[in-house]
This record gives structure tokens, C-alpha cells and sequence, in this order.
């Protein structure tokens, strides 16, 4: 039976992606060598890390004066790398509180100075994306998380700033288009629009580094990346190969706009029908509705045993809601397909006729 994957993440991949990673794994690039068996330093992988970033910078239109790593640590290395080589020393950064992320995000830069949270929407538990705040001018850099992957938030704005701008994009890169000049930096796990869990993309403006005035331990330094195009030590060579083999996807299909009709599509569909549905509610503010993660609960608890029967007698994987919010998260990240959507939005259906 076909599963529809809705994980959360790590999530769903491209089919197509994972059967050529598999060969890969037996046979890569005709050398009768696996591609985790050789070496980084090869000319068939050395291809993949180049074609990988050329494909982030074609795909995001990535300007000249920017830098495309792929490191190690996941986004939440990224709460640490961040402060220390974009705060001065005595220096301060804000941030924005729009959930778990940024929360861990903010502990980390406290460890390095002065932190002015701007604003916060923890009084509603994260239902909502705060709109009224103010970025203190003397700031090194205002960060943001893009979006909020627990409780189904999403920034669908950012805000106009003179300050460098730094993003969380972990949970909606590549799933609709981004101005990256408005960024100094954004940073984003593999594991939920591009690959597996192992390696983390970082877009950096280059002139913005080297003047925290710390002294940045080599693997934590953004420039030690940059002077080595992101070869410093061994990379995460299979995580950067799949990564690669999902963004080639992403193009053939028609690149980043095209995804986002897609996506745009299937959370239509999805809220839709937990608007119309009399027996499930939504948790997150209309207008700030993730266009990858849908959450909401049912009216009633007591038959939620019979709806978790139905969806997964459908196929359907991975809709239980993270437990600080309960209830059900549909995960709609690039590689879901409209169909399952659909499979979802039925089941819905059915629940309510056999209630009615
Ligand atoms: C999943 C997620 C993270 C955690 O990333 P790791 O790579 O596991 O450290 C951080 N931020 C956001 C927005 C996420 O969705």
C-alpha cells in the first residue's frame, strides 16, 4: 500500500531522489566505488559540493558577495556559530521569540552577550507570528525563524530593518521564493526540504564576518568554510550528495516558483477543509498559517482513537501533533505529493459522515 509520509521531519523525499541515492550508495558515477567509500577529496565529489552550491545560488538566485557552505551541526550549531561571528564582543543582537527554535536559538546568543528579545508570542502558545515590534538600531543582527514548525506559524513577511538580518529557514527553504539580499544569513538543517539529517546549508555575506572581535575556534568560523569552499574538514558527503540530487528535482520540475504554487495548492486544501470540517479546529492564527506544517485539533477528544484508525488504515504517516500542541501536524513539506493531500482531506470527510 502507498504510505503518505507527512512527517515532520526528518520528512519525505522525492522517490525519484531516493532510488538514485541508493545506487549511488552501491555504484557512484561508474566507479564501481560507493560514494561513502571514497574520498572527499575526489574529482567525482568534489563535482557534487560544487554543482550542490551552484544549484542554491541558481535556484534562490543567491547574489554575488554571498558564500554557500554546507556544514556540519544542524541548525541548532547554527544558534551558536551565529553569535559568535556576528556579535561583538560587548556587543548585542535581537531576536525574535516565535517558538521552540527560536527559544534555543536565543539561550545560545545569551552565552555571548546582551539579547533584546523584541517580541514574543509565547503568551498564546506561538499561535500567532508577533507584528508590532521595534529592532533597536544599534543591534549587530536581528534573527528570525521563517518558520515555525511545531505549532504552525509562518513569517510570510519579514520585517524592513537597516539591521543585518539573520534567518532559521530550517523548515520552509526552497518552498517558495526568498529575497537572500534582504539576509546576511540564512541557515537551514538538510532534513526537511533538501536531504538527510548531517548537513546544514549556510548562505553568508561575506563582508559581514571577521569583525565580532572573538577568537572564533576554526571549525566554528564561517571563514574557515569560505577559504576552504566548505571542505575544511571531511563534509557530510552523502547528506551534501542527496541534498544535491534534490535540488537538480527541484529545477527539472520547474525551480522554486514552481513549488510554490504546489505548496501553495495543497494548504488550501488542507485548511480548507479544517475550516469547513464542524469536528477539527485549526491552532494557528489565519493569517499566519504555515504553508508547511497544518495544525489543529478535534472538537472532540474522545473520538480521536476512531479518526487515528481511519487515516492510518488510509496510508497515512506521521499527522500526530508534537506534544507540546497535541491534537494532529500535517507536514506538507516540497516533496508531498497534492494526492496525499487529498487522501488526508478525505479522511476528514469520511470522519464526519460516519459521525453525522
Ligand atoms: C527542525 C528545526 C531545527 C532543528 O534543526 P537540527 O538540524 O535538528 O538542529 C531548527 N530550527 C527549525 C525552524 C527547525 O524546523
Amino acid at each position: 500500500m502507498k504510505v503518505h509520509n507527512f512527517s515532520a521531519g526528518p520528512c519525505i523525499l522525492p522517490p525519484e531522489v531516493l532510488r538514485k541515492a541508493s545506487g549511488a550508495v552501491i555504484n557512484f558515477d561508474d566507479l564501481n566505488l560507493s560514494l561513502i567509500e571514497i574520498s572527499h577529496r575526489s574529482k567525482s565529489f568534489v563535482a557534487v559540493m560544487e554543482r550542490a552550491q551552484s544549484l542554491v545560488r541558481e535556484l534562490l538566485k543567491v547574489p554575488e558577495g554571498y558564500s554557500i557552505l554546507f556544514l556540519q551541526g544542524g541548525a541548532s550549531l547554527e544558534f551558536v556559530m551565529v553569535p559568535y561571528n556576528l556579535m561583538k564582543k560587548g556587543g548585542k543582537a535581537a531576536y525574535l521569540d516565535t517558538g521552540t527554535w527560536a527559544n534555543k536559538s536565543i539561550k545560545e546568543a545569551k552565552r555571548f552577550g546582551e539579547v533584546d528579545v523584541v517580541a514574543s508570542a509565547k503568551d498564546a502558545n506561538y499561535s500567532y507570528i508577533p507584528k508590532d515590534y521595534t529592532i533597536p538600531s544599534d543591534a549587530n543582527y536581528f534573527h528570525c525563524t521563517s518558520n515555525n514548525t511545531i505549532f504552525g506559524v509562518q513569517m510570510k513577511a519579514f520585517p524592513k530593518t537597516d539591521v543585518s538580518m539573520v534567518c532559521d529557514m530550517s523548515s520552509d527553504i526552497f518552498s517558495k521564493r526568498v529575497d537572500v539580499s534582504d539576509f546576511d544569513l540564512i541557515y537551514a538543517g538538510a532534513q526537511k526540504n533538501m536531504g538527510p539529517a548531517g548537513a546544514t546549508l549556510v548562505i553568508v555575506k561575506d563582508e559581514v564576518l571577521g569583525k565580532s572581535g572573538r577568537d572564533i575556534p576554526a571549525y566554528l568560523d564561517y571563514q574557515t568554510h569560505i577559504s576552504k569552499d566548505s571542505m575544511f574538514n571531511t563534509p557530510p558527503v552523502f547528506p551534501v550528495y542527496v541534498s544535491m540530487l534534490t535540488l537538480q528535482w527541484l529545477k527539472d520540475n520547474g525551480g522554486v516558483s514552481w513549488i510554490e504554487q504546489v505548496n501553495n495548492k495543497k494548504a488550501e486544501l488542507m485548511y480548507n477543509e479544517i475550516d469547513r470540517n464542524p469536528l477539527f479546529k485549526g491552532t494557528a492564527e489565519v493569517e499566519d498559517r504555515s504553508n508547511m506544517n497544518a495544525c489543529f485539533l478535534p472538537i472532540e477528544e474522545a473520538s480521536q482513537p476512531e479518526f487515528d484508525k481511519m487515516w492510518k488504515e488510509a496510508g497515512i504517516s506521521g499527522i500526530n501533533g508534537h506534544r507540546s500542541v497535541g491534537g494532529y501536524r500535517a507536514s506538507m513539506y516540497n516533496a508531498l505529493p497534492l494526492e496525499s493531500v487529498r487522501t488526508l482531506v478525505d479522511v476528514m470527510k469520511e470522519f464526519e459522515r460516519t459521525k453525522g
